[in-house]
């Protein structure tokens, strides 16, 4: 049997998560340059199913790692969220979301985190991973392979997770998308429609402005949260392309079939897993991401960058950073912001949906906090509660300009 190839630090999946571990360990700790390798079962520019919808907090974490977006993409600056109560326009002047395609965005993202100094194996699919008492220990479709510790940032469908961890789908949700021809318009909004709630579907459709091959296209498609469950059990729930159509009657969505249409699962956060197993971590889908709107780019960056600090110290002879990473996945601020997501999801989606869709639509000042806590605006998704009400009760009271 061949001898597995060693390295000091393995990380399962080239997308986003794994190769911001990668950038951020290898900003912080340029000794581990050609120590560090990723492996990942496709070869960049690969397909990813996804609409590729950058929010500000995602931007900041480019700026923070000196990546300037160098890919195609289209500035959204307006917005528009229809639910049963009625529509709301939204527009605060800056840039609310910054649409790329995957396939060029993680090419991007890899081409600089090779620079830093990341192998990155490609066709080389994992197929398992084992606990040593002196490493771990991962069989691939390209050989095996050895390390002090391994970053699984594999996505939702995680072999790492699966591996090693309970297996779960109940906190497994599914979105479908397809692209469709769109008129240039200058200034193009994005749309989000929450009215499949009424119809049983625990999430929202959306059409986002973006650019193939340089012509204008809309991303549209549909987020379901829980695919297994309706909003409300004794109702039935409508099949998820009839909604799609239902949301965007002006567009060629059609109703049935399978043709053009791309599905993935979007694992979501979920504060009781674990997210260490001796020493494997797992980040960005593989770990969960918000289980509101399904955004899963801007949690990539942020648990690659705690990876990178519990890779950091644990190769430096800290044993219990892998512990404290756990640790702040589940009480650190992006933890919080996923369980308050998780918290927004059971009101939205649940049964007394219209209440609190009427309350979302009563204050002007309540919306644009709640956008800018969305998108991490001036960190306000760092903010404690006690910060977040004042802000919040200074915009309705006076109308202040928050965040
Ligand atoms: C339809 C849809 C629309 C979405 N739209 C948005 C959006 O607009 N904005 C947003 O922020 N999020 C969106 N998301 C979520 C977003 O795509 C994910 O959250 C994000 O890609 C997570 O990054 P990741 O690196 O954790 O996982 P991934 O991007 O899935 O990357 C995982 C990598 O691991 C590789 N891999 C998988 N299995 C193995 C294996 N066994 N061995 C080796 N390599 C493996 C894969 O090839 C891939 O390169 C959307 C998701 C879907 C399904």
């Amino acid at each position: 049997m061949a001898q597995a190839r060693s390295c000091r630090v393995l990380i399962a999946g080239a997308g986003p998560a794994g190769l911001a571990a990668a950038l951020y360990l290898l900003r912080q700790r340029p000794d581990l340059r050609g120590q560090v390798i990723a492996l990942e079962r496709s070869r960049h520019p690969r397909p990813k199913v996804c609409a590729g919808g950058l929010i500000p907090k995602t931007m900041h974490a480019l700026a923070e790692l000196d990546l300037a977006l160098d890919v195609p993409a289209v500035s959204v600056r307006r917005g528009a969220a229809k639910t049963e109560i009625g529509q709301v326009d939204y527009r605060d002047g800056g840039v609310m979301c910054t649409v790329v395609r995957r396939d060029q965005f993680d090419a991007r993202l890899a081409r600089a985190a090779r620079d830093a100094g990341l192998e990155i194996v490609e066709d080389c699919r994992v197929r398992d991973v084992r606990n040593r008492p002196d490493d771990v220990f991962v069989q691939t479709t390209a050989g095996d392979f050895s390390a002090e510790v391994l970053v699984g940032a594999d996505g939702s469908g995680s072999r790492v997770r699966d591996a090693l961890f309970t297996r779960s789908q109940e906190s497994v949700g599914r979105a479908l998308m397809l692209d469709v021809p769109a008129a240039g318009v200058d200034d193009p909004p994005y749309c989000f429609d929450f009215t499949c709630v009424a119809a049983g579907i625990r999430g929202y459709s959306w059409a986002f402005p973006c650019l193939i091959n340089g012509r204008p296209y809309l991303n549209v498609g549909i987020y379901d949260q829980c695919p297994r469950a309706a909003v409300d059990p004794n109702r039935p729930k409508a099949r998820l392309l009839d909604a799609l159509a239902a949301s965007f009657p002006d567009l060629p969505i059609p109703k049935s079939g399978q043709r053009g249409y791309k599905a993935f699962p979007i694992r979501w956060y979920a504060p009781r897993h674990s997210f260490i197993a001796g020493r494997v971590l797992l980040a960005g889908d593989a770990a969960g991401v918000d289980p509101l709107m399904g955004e899963g780019i801007s949690y990539a960056f942020e648990h690659g960058k705690l990876a990178a600090r519990a890779v950091d110290d644990f190769t430096a002879g800290r044993p219990g950073a892998l512990a404290a990473y756990d640790h702040a996945m589940r009480r650190g601020a992006c933890a919080r912001k996923l369980r308050r997501l998780g918290f927004a999801a059971r009101l939205f989606y649940g049964p007394r949906h219209k209440l609190f869709f009427r309350l979302a639509h009563l204050s002007r000042g309540t919306q644009r906090i709640g956008i800018n806590w969305y998108n991490g605006a001036d960190r306000l998704d760092e903010a404690s509660i006690p910060t977040l009400i004042a802000r919040w009760a200074g915009a309705v009271l006076f109308g202040a300009r928050v965040g």
